[in-house]
């Protein structure tokens, strides 16, 4: 019996111990990990200047609250904003909260121009989060039923669909803002049919009815997709910009970034967080993105990208496999005409092939790998995959 309660259905087994891309069972049993915490420890298990950071942090200053300065939170700040190119930043604890502090700073937006009102464009697919808000803002129905989600709050559009969002501007006088990921990651790695073309159109869009954009970069975020953020893969700059899972490698940290016009919307009690930005987080933040930058981890995305994008297509796309998503953040497509037994696919792969993986929207094997993976390592991954995807078909 278990005192937790059953929000979780669990997969049977659990680990001891993390080092780089494997985790590791009591027993020794080494597992190869493709999900990463859900793209949280980008930088490998207990990296070593993490490790290092969090325990030096750990025995000088933990936590003294938002009262007072935070050098740390300083730093990390406009270290941050520096690799984003956001020009402020709120720290926040989890994704769900910058996101909540992002629809917050919408609806103020709109109660400081007047409005009676506030509802935000969001897409088909997405997912920002379960705070009400957020969850009101997500589109998976077993997430929101139940919960009386803030219907009114809020108008869906098909993810890549300009058109679906100017109707919505025509049909509402109150919509505030645009909220987006770059790429969907919870539904399954989706990308817009037209690429990130959409983000521009909705930029454009932003700027003709002066609506804040904002994009969520929880999952994308933090070299994830070979960029800082994956909105520079573009051409464009959103008003707010959120992060949080590969910000901390695993320690619980968030943030709601802002630029331009955003930058003036929050004021002097407007937001909160008791936790949001300690020292022990900022440290970690800042040592996060100082890794990520001497250790080349962009260079290395992109490489580990053509490794294993390679050796899955070279061995699968005659079997109609095929791979979508950008740097580190895949999805692989599996055929829907065969009988591939998709539930048992997890089951399958860490059982039979010592693989940690995540399948999502379905027939989507979703792949959150580490950021700072070897050749070795990355090609060991692909031909696991590759063994587990040939037994099924
Ligand atoms: C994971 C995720 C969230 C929620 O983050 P939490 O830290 O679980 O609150 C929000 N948006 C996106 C795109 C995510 O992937």
């Amino acid at each position: 019996m278990s005192y937790l309660l059953p929000t979780y259905k669990r997969q049977p087994i659990s680990f001891a111990k993390g080092q780089g891309s494997f985790l590791f069972t009591a027993d020794g049993t080494p597992y190869l990990d493709a999900l990463m915490g859900i793209a949280v420890c980008g930088l490998g298990h207990c990296h070593l200047r993490i490790t290092q950071a969090l325990s030096d942090q750990a025995k000088t200053l933990v936590h003294t609250s938002n009262l007072f300065g935070i050098d740390w939170q300083e730093k990390a700040g406009e270290k941050l904003c520096h690799v984003a190119g956001m020009d402020k930043v709120f720290f926040a604890n989890s994704g769900a909260e910058a996101n909540e502090a992002a629809l917050k700073m919408a609806r103020l937006f709109a109660k400081k121009r007047g409005q009676n009102h506030a509802r935000v464009i969001v897409m088909d697919h997405s997912f920002h989060g379960r705070t009400l808000l957020t969850v009101s803002a997500t589109a998976n129905p077993v997430a929101r039923d139940g919960f009386f989600t803030l219907d009114d709050d809020f108008v869906r559009v098909p993810f890549g669909d300009i058109t679906a969002i100017e109707q919505a501007l025509n049909q509402y006088d109150d919509i505030c803002a645009i909220m987006l990921e770059p790429i969907q990651g919870e539904s399954g790695v989706r990308v817009a049919d037209n690429g990130f073309d959409f983000l521009a159109q909705v930029r454009q869009v932003c700027n003709t009815h002066d609506l804040l954009m904002i994009l969520d970069e929880v999952q994308t975020g933090n070299g994830r997709t070979g960029k800082y953020f994956a909105y520079q893969h573009s051409q464009i700059k959103p008003d707010i910009l959120t992060t949080a899972k590969g910000l901390g490698n695993g320690f619980p940290v968030g943030a709601c970034m802002t630029s331009g016009q955003a930058n003036a919307i929050f004021t002097y009690g407007s937001h909160g967080s008791t936790y949001g930005g300690t020292p022990l987080a900022c440290r970690i933040v800042n040592e996060v993105i100082d890794t990520i930058h001497d250790e080349q981890l962009l260079d290395n995305v992109a490489k580990t990208h053509k490794i294993l994008t390679g050796i899955i297509t070279d061995n699968l796309a005659k079997d109609n496999v095929s791979i979508r998503g950008k740097g580190m953040m895949l999805g692989v497509v599996l055929p829907t005409d065969r009988d591939i037994d998709f539930s048992s696919l997890v089951d399958k792969a860490r059982d039979k092939h010592r693989l940690i993986i995540n399948v999502s929207g379905g027939n989507i094997i979703r792949l959150l790998p580490a950021l700072n993976m070897n050749t070795a390592d990355t090609e060991e991954m692909a031909y696991r995959l590759v063994n587990l995807i040939k037994a099924q078909l």
